[in-house]
């Protein structure tokens, strides 16, 4: 009997045992992060937790609070777009490994994550815990990133299903978007994840598509999701994401999740057994859901023949701390270093002035439902103090004033989330505007007398929790708390300042060209000030590469404010698949940074590019890279395909189709090689409903971003 065989008679012999009443108990949450038990069937709960940059702390059952207990510390793990800026396909598996170890050592058996949804707009709250605005992009890195928590017999849970891209009344906005676009830009993470890596369970999405919620649209989850990819894992609801009885049961969704803590009175609790009872709906309904459960389950091991078997996790460990800081070394991106000024030289540097709020802030008890109990945070500040010691003066300044830090509700934000929420982010505070002025005078001053006392400048800014955060979007990139303008002032003193942005999402940067150095580090975790630390004084070489386009500000963003992106009731992805570099290289729009960008301490060379005939009508591309410098170090190396003929659609100018990091030491040269299939010469074709070839004449690009292309063929599809 094959596997699937046993599974699904071992579930239907379960299942008939079951009552009505048993089955609604474990398609439900009964407390805030589980289901029911049946125990007289040996049915245990299913445990969830979040998130994205860690597994969360334990709340009580029944009262979004805190337990409050010491033992639920982890380890913090770079967010979701660090990991991601690495684009190394092995640290997204390490991270992931890392999370579903802690998930189990936790005693949990889903996490909330990895959450895939494109960036669509730089202005979304939530995009720190979203991977790129590049289709391929998300779906290299969270394969492997899936794999790495299913290792340790943990459920993954991407989300959010689907089109999920904006904060604004993320309850109720009604999502429009073409079929197209829908194939070739928001759906492809989710499939690879679920083709690829098999991934056991999928979100819901708070928003609604096209009229219908996503947690229980018809549309996206029993069309799409069940019949057309053959999930037959789990669909868990967002947290209050179902609105209607009938519409949850007839739909493909398993297991409705709330806020609230009337757990009898969900949707698919009593009100459904009640429905169910007086034949208004069909108990098969349920029976299909209860089926998924169970098969997960099994595939957890949390039932069935191998429970034994099932591995026990840990968290904490040295292990774990140390992927941190891979994931973290590797996600930092050097963006300028004009004149060499990087790396520094720690036996040079005289007085060392360190200034910028996020320097000395800890970000791991933020942004929503990601916030997690880090068992340490070393942030830019102890980075760099650990790492110059004793014997070099480094004195800090805040530089700015930054109000409301360090008091946190007692009670989570997140029993109110599902309400209408406005501003619940940016924390208010209760001193005044003038008392504010006041205050950021004086860190403007005591910053720059600082800075004049010194020999080297290290200026760490950025946004953090209060704009990087659940359930609000920010209304622009401007960096707040006044920084830029110490910044400029910064760098008039000295002009060798080094600039750290320590952020989650992209910010304007009206004083780029007066600075020679510019780091980016995403929340970079536990280790992420070691990290920092060590690309500036030059352990570490940079590696990191943008995985969405720095534009300058956000009206240049295609997906316009206000038109639509950010609206309540309607948006309409009218941009279609013109979304990031697809539309800023189309309309070689000057941007600040561009897609796939980021400079090494090594500089490589790009050579015989040859494309031959692979297997099945493939088309096989290699190159060779050389490290041309004295440095040992790590390329990106980024392959797009450009149409060159005349075609119906609406085209990008190029798009990325696959990429691979490697590793030269110094003189060193590796040939790199691809493998281009139909479907990269394809768009989607809404009426045949798949992918198509469009035949005619492509430009192979090989290159170091979308704008810095070292060599191209022409190939005839
Ligand atoms: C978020 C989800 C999260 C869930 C549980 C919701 O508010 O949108 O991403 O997993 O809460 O905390």
């Amino acid at each position: 009997m094959s596997n699937i065989d046993f599974e699904n008679e071992y579930i239907d012999k379960i299942l008939k045992n079951l009552s009505t009443k048993d089955k609604i108990q474990m398609i439900h949450g009964v407390a805030l992060f589980h289901t029911g038990t049946v125990p007289q069937s040996e049915i245990p709960k299913l445990v969830m937790s979040d998130g994205t940059m860690g597994v969360r702390m334990e709340f009580f059952e029944n009262e979004w609070r805190a337990i409050g207990k010491n033992d639920d510390y982890v380890t913090y793990l770079p967010c979701t777009s660090a990991v991601t800026s690495t684009w190394n396909k092995e640290l997204a598996y390490e991270a992931g490994f890392v999370l579903g170890e802690e998930a189990r050592g936790r005693g949990k058996d889903m996490i909330l994550a990895p959450g895939i949804n494109i960036k669509r707009n730089p202005l979304c709250g939530r995009n720190f815990e979203y991977m790129s605005e590049d289709p391929k992009v998300v779906e290299e890195m969270v394969v492997p990133y899936v794999k790495g928590i299913q290792d340790n017999d943990v459920a993954a849970c991407a989300k959010h299903f689907a089109v999920n891209s904006q904060e604004t009344a993320r309850m109720s906005v009604d999502t429009i978007v073409d079929e197209r676009t829908l194939n070739e830009i928001y759906f492809p993470g989710f499939r690879a994840a679920i083709e690829k890596a098999g991934l056991y369970a999928l979100m819901g999405a708070y928003n609604k598509f096209e009229g219908e919620q996503c947690c229980t649209s018809k549309k996206l989850l029993n069309e799409v999701l069940r019949k057309e990819w053959g999930f037959d894992g789990v669909v868990v609801s967002d947290w209050g994401g179902v609105h209607n009885t009938v519409e949850a049961a007839e739909s493909a969704l398993d297991i409705e999740m709330d806020v609230s803590a009337e757990f009898d009175n969900y949707f698919m609790a009593n009100p459904l057994l009640e429905k169910v009872k007086n034949g208004e709906i069909k108990e098969e309904f349920i029976d299909e859901k209860v089926r998924n459960i169970l098969r997960l389950m099994h595939r957890l091991k949390m039932i069935g023949p191998n429970v034994e078997e099932r591995l026990s996790g840990t968290y904490n460990s040295r292990e774990h701390q140390k992927a941190a800081y891979n994931v973290a070394a590797e996600s930092v991106i050097l963006l300028k270093n004009e004149e060499n000024i990087l790396p520094l030289d720690s036996k040079k540097v005289g007085k060392v002035a360190v200034i910028g709020a996020n320097a000395d802030m800890l970000h791991a008890d933020g942004g929503g439902s990601a916030e997690i109990k880090a068992l340490y945070e070393i942030t830019p500040l102890m980075g760099i103090k650990k790492l110059l010691g004793g014997n070099v003066e480094v004195k800090y300044a805040p530089g700015y004033y930054v109000p409301g830090k360090g008091a946190r509700p007692e009670i989570s934000w997140q029993a109110d989330s599902t309400k209408t929420v406005d501003e619940h982010g940016v924390q208010v505070s209760e001193i005044s505007e003038e008392e504010r002025a006041v205050r950021g005078q004086k860190c403007f001053e005591e910053a720059v007398e600082l800075a004049k006392n010194s020999d080297t400048v290290i200026f760490v800014g950025g946004l953090d929790h209060d704009y990087d955060v659940e359930g609000l979007d920010r209304r622009d990139m401007k960096l707040p708390y006044n920084q830029n303008r110490i910044l400029e002032e910064l760098l008039k003193i000295n002009p060798n300042t080094v600039v750290v942005m320590y952020v989650g999402s992209p910010v304007e940067m009206p004083w780029l060209v007066n600075v020679k150095s510019l780091l980016w580090s995403y929340y970079a975790g536990m280790e992420g000030g070691s990290a920092i630390a060590d690309v500036i004084f030059g352990k570490v070489n940079p590696s990191g590469r943008l995985a969405e386009t720095f534009i300058k500000n956000v009206e240049q963003c295609p997906a316009k404010l206000g038109v639509n992106f950010g609206n309540k009731e309607r948006v309409v992805y009218d941009e279609g698949v013109m979304v990031g570099y697809r539309y800023y290289d189309t309309e070689n729009t000057e941007v600040n940074f561009c897609f796939g960008h980021g400079f090494s301490f090594s500089s490589f060379s790009y050579k015989n590019m040859e494309l031959k005939s692979g297997n099945n009508g493939n088309v096989e591309v290699s190159c060779t890279i050389s490290n041309d410098s004295l440095v040992a170090g790590k390329e990106v190396v980024q392959l797009y395909v450009a149409p060159k003929m005349e075609c119906a659609y609406a085209r990008p100018v190029h798009e990325l189709k696959a990429f691979e990091k490697i590793y030269l030491e110094p003189g060193e040269s590796k040939e790199v090689r691809f493998e281009l299939s139909d479907k990269d010469f394809s768009i989607y074709d809404i009426e045949k409903k798949a992918f198509v070839v469009v035949p005619g004449c492509y430009e192979i690009q090989i290159g170091a971003s979308s704008r810095d292309i070292r060599l191209k063929e022409n190939y005839i599809k």
